[in-house]
Parts: C-alpha cells; structure tokens; sequence
C-alpha cells in the first residue's frame, strides 16, 4: 500500500490531541499531501507551516462528505479523525458516511493516538 494522500481531521475536544501528533511526526509527515476539514487544517497550518496542506470546508458545514468524495475519487490513501466519543455532534451522520466509505474503500482509519501511531508505519 503506497500513501500520497492522507486527511486529517479533529472534533473540537480533540483538536489539540491531534495537532501535537502531526508536530511530533512532521519529519515524516511532510512527504505527504494533506487534506484537513477547515478548522483542524489551519490550527495544523499554524504549528506546522511547512506542511502541505489543503483545506477543505469545516466538517458540520461539509468537510467530512468532502473527505468521503476525496475517497470515492482515488484522491485519498488513509485517514486520520480524532472522534470525541464524549460528546454529540450534530454532523454525526457525516462521520459515519466517512467512515462507511473508508471501510468500503479499504482505507486505513485512525481515531485515535494510538492507531494514528500504527499507521505511520504504513509510510
Ligand atoms: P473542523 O471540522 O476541522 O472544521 O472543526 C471537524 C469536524 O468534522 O468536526
């Protein structure tokens, strides 16, 4: 499996969790094309400048479903979502549609530290 492509993406709760992953892992990170959901990008952009990074609209305003077309279009190699279990969200029905896709796809998915840290070995 070759990843070019890899999303990123954060609930609020969980935006800094991720943030701090993509600082610590930037040297390897940086050979990667980028695609984030608006508000998780530019907090990423803004700690990590030198990483290329294209933003999508803000997940509850579409960025998931624009990750899950990225998926149906052989734009997007594996994903990384922090998902807050703790709290509701109202575009929930979104992550699920990407999740659905990425399983569908076959696409790595990590929603977490430490799945997020399995998946670097795939680079
Ligand atoms: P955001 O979207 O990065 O624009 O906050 C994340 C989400 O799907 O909640």
């Amino acid at each position: 499996m070759t990843i070019k492509t890899i999303g990123f993406v954060a609930h609020d709760e969980k935006k800094s969790e991720l943030v701090g992953w993509v600082e610590k892992n930037q040297a390897k990170l940086e050979q990667l094309s980028i695609l984030s959901t608006g508000t998780t990008g530019g907090l990423i952009q803004e700690k990590c400048p030198q990483l290329s990074i294209q933003r999508l609209k803000s997940g509850p305003l579409g960025g998931d479903q624009q990750l899950g077309a990225a998926i149906c279009e052989d734009r997007l190699d594996a994903m990384v979502f922090f998902i807050d279990p703790l709290s509701p969200h109202p575009h929930d029905v979104d992550v699920k549609a990407l999740l659905r896709l990425a399983i569908l796809y076959n696409v790595p998915f990590a929603c977490n530290l430490a799945s997020a840290d399995a998946l670097l070995n795939l680079l």
